[in-house]
């Protein structure tokens, strides 16, 4: 008996469907919703390195429709798209349940980089991808959360290494079109556009919102025909060029990120600082307020109340510190409009504010313009208690107003596949295995079955990960069989990255030797991070006999596999790139240890799944909190790291 095929009314809707998914990066952390796409193009999905909207674009409408036809892809996909509809519309969150208030009026989380995915690269390092997991997380919690941040349409740099094992950077255009963006729209449906006075110009920009599960966060962008090339160019990269950039940069995003808001009718609850970047806001908050005929002090006391602000690092370099000519070239315009002497401006960033030689500091105008500040670890918030005691005469240390708050990851997020479905089985009954395992037939998620059960929130509780010492619940071999499949995707992984890394520099290549690259029986020891000098990189391999002896051992040999990207002007972290890739290619450890180019959130995936050891060894307490322990630890990887940041809270 042949099957009535789909209505075209039917097909419509599973269309458009599938395009409003593509773009909500909830995809991101749904498996299945990735498998859709995964599907639909495998080695367009490869290639567009996981991106939706582009396997939307590379697939024609007609062979969509053609493929919905197939019954079990049909299933599969209003399966989705059912759970994805659940989730928007799920009544019962825990800010129902709990902050009710936060509702109506979200929280405006301002951060100069949001790290999502590896198909929108606009973050740095750890600050980003902690934006990024916490704009997922207040989703989950069904939390009102705004975000504003700027689209930097060349993104991070990527990272090349040349000839003489040098870190080159180079840059590639991002497509608005191509990626899980929308841009934001007036009442006409054209482009809404704000503008911001930086030095003595108007400039106009643009919005782009990145839809976060529930939430939005909204990208600006000055890439607008009205302003004059350099203003276009502001938003071109993450942080780039020098200080003038960076200063411009951010009265974009503070002063004009609070303009977006009040254009789009948000009403915050609060506005956040993450790090000093966005610390410009307070300023146009107080000329608001002014501007309705509050004096200075009052606006400023008003605006204290509303802002909060997190603190990321003891680094010096991390704070933003901008010299007054600087200070008065880029906010000329600007600083006429809040009719107060500039000096007084220029003193709130300020320790001693009548110092008229002292640089304007980001993080002192946030401390003094928040209600209240907090580190990201219980150390990082003694060490900054320290650091800017003397913004608080007259207070100790301990009464320094700057807690802590440990930073975290959004755990489905990081998860992989293979180690969500381990987790969700652990959860369930065989039975419901059966519906999402099952390569056809009934594929409904057990927890829609079984509506009691909801794996993915279960795995947010403690009584969940305390059943994992239990050995009728989970077996040494269970996790051993784990583990050996996600350290053989590693080095799977591992041979295809280096076999192209090769290939780009050498025409001459060797695949089966690329094939037989790492020992996928070795216990497996990972680094991957930013190659900030504080963090050591090379430093396992100073006492080189040693490891090298280690990775020969004939029953428990050991292998290494580093990643990371130093800061374009970091020549010292560049010299710690070269030294790690000159011992994998030269010394005794050739063969044991890889360099992977061009590190980002996906071969952060890979690397933090994959590797039994976890490497961490900052100089304490330079590393406020770190979270690529975290990633390892959900993957059953462990940390060999030091008492620094998350992990003095975290090691037992
Ligand atoms: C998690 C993550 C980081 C932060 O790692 P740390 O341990 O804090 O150094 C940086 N970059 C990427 C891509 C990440 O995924």
């Amino acid at each position: 008996m042949s099957k009535t095929p789909l209505t075209r009314a039917e097909l419509d809707e599973m269309v458009a469907g599938l395009n409003k998914l593509a773009h909500n990066i909830w995809w991101t952390w749904d498996q299945e919703a990735q498998e859709i796409f995964q599907e639909l193009s495998p080695r367009g999905w490869q290639n567009l390195y996981h991106n939706a909207v582009a396997v939307l674009h590379e697939v024609s409408d007609y062979e969509l429709r053609v493929r919905l036809q197939d019954d079990d892809f049909a299933h599969r996909v209003r399966c989705v798209l059912k759970s994805f509809d659940a989730y928007l519309n799920d009544k019962e969150t825990w800010t129902q349940r709990h902050a009710p208030s936060l509702l109506k009026n979200p929280v405006a989380y301002f951060s100069a980089e949001f790290g999502f995915h590896e198909t929108l690269p606009i973050a740095a390092g750890g600050l980003g991808i902690l934006a990024g997991d916490h704009a997922k997380s207040a989703s989950d919690l069904g939390l009102g959360f705004t975000g504003i941040s700027l689209f930097y349409r060349e993104g991070y740099f990527q990272q090349a290494v040349n000839q003489d094992n040098w870190q080159t950077e180079y840059y590639t255009l991002l497509n608005p079109r191509n990626l899980p963006i929308e841009p934001v729209l007036n009442e006409k449906g054209e482009p809404l556009v704000c503008s911001v006075e930086i030095t003595m110009t108007e400039v106009y920009f643009q919005a782009w919102r990145v839809n976060v599960g529930r939430n939005p966060v909204y990208l600006l962008d000055t890439n607008r025909p009205e302003n004059a090339q350099h203003f276009r160019d502001l938003t071109l990269r993450v942080y780039g060029g020098d200080s003038t950039t960076r200063i411009m940069q951010e009265v974009l995003l503070g002063v004009g990120g609070i303009r977006l808001l009040r254009a789009l009718g948000v009403q915050p609850s609060v506005f956040h600082m993450n790090e000093g970047h966005a610390a410009f806001l307070t300023l146009e908050l107080v000329r608001e307020k002014m501007g309705r005929g509050k004096g200075f002090e009052d606006a400023l006391a008003a605006t204290k109340q509303e802002c909060i602000f997190t603190t990321h690092t003891p680094v010096e370099a991390g704070h933003d510190r901008f010299n007054p000519e600087l200070m008065d070239y880029a906010l000329h315009k600007f600083g006429t409009l809040l009719k107060v002497p500039f000096e007084e401006i220029l003193g709130l960033g300020r320790v001693n504010p009548k110092n008229a030689s002292e640089p304007f500091c980001m993080t002192v105008l946030a401390l003094k313009a928040s209600r209240a500040a907090n580190g990201v670890s219980e150390l990082h918030g003694q060490v900054s208690r320290h650091m800017w005691q003397s913004l608080y005469p007259g207070l100790t240390i301990d009464q320094v107003p700057i807690g802590h708050i440990t930073n975290g990851i959004h755990l489905l997020g990081w998860m992989k596949g293979p180690v969500r479905r381990f987790w969700r089985r652990k959860l369930t009954s065989g039975d419901a295995e059966n519906c999402t395992e099952a390569a056809s037939g009934d594929t409904t998620r057990f927890w829609q079955k079984n509506p009691n059960t909801s794996w993915d929130k279960d795995i947010n509780s403690p009584d969940f990960w305390k059943k994992m010492m239990d050995p009728a619940f989970i077996s040494d071999e269970e996790i051993w069989a784990l583990r050996y499949r996600l350290r053989r995707e590693l080095i799977e992984f591992a041979r295809r990255r280096l076999l192209l890394q090769q290939g780009a520099r050498h025409a001459q290549m060797d695949f089966i030797a690329y094939d037989q690259l790492l020992n996928p029986d070795a216990l497996t020891i990972g680094f991957a991070r930013r190659f900030a000098t504080y963090k050591r990189a090379p430093l396992i391999f100073q006492q080189l006999e040693n490891i090298v002896r280690l990775t020969r051992d004939k029953n428990r040999p050991v292998q290494f596999i580093f990643a990371g990207k130093a800061h374009p002007r970091d020549d010292d972290g560049k010299r710690y790139i070269q030294h790690i890739i000159h011992l994998s290619k030269y010394s005794d450890m050739q063969g044991h240890l890889v360099f992977i180019e061009n590190y980002d959130v996906h071969v952060a995936r890979q690397m933090v799944s994959g590797c039994d050891i976890w490497l961490n060894n900052p100089r304490r307490p330079l590393e406020a909190s770190g979270t690529s322990g975290m990633k390892a630890g959900c993957h059953g990887c462990l940390n060999l790291s030091i008492l620094d940041g998350w992990w003095r809270e975290g090691y037992d």
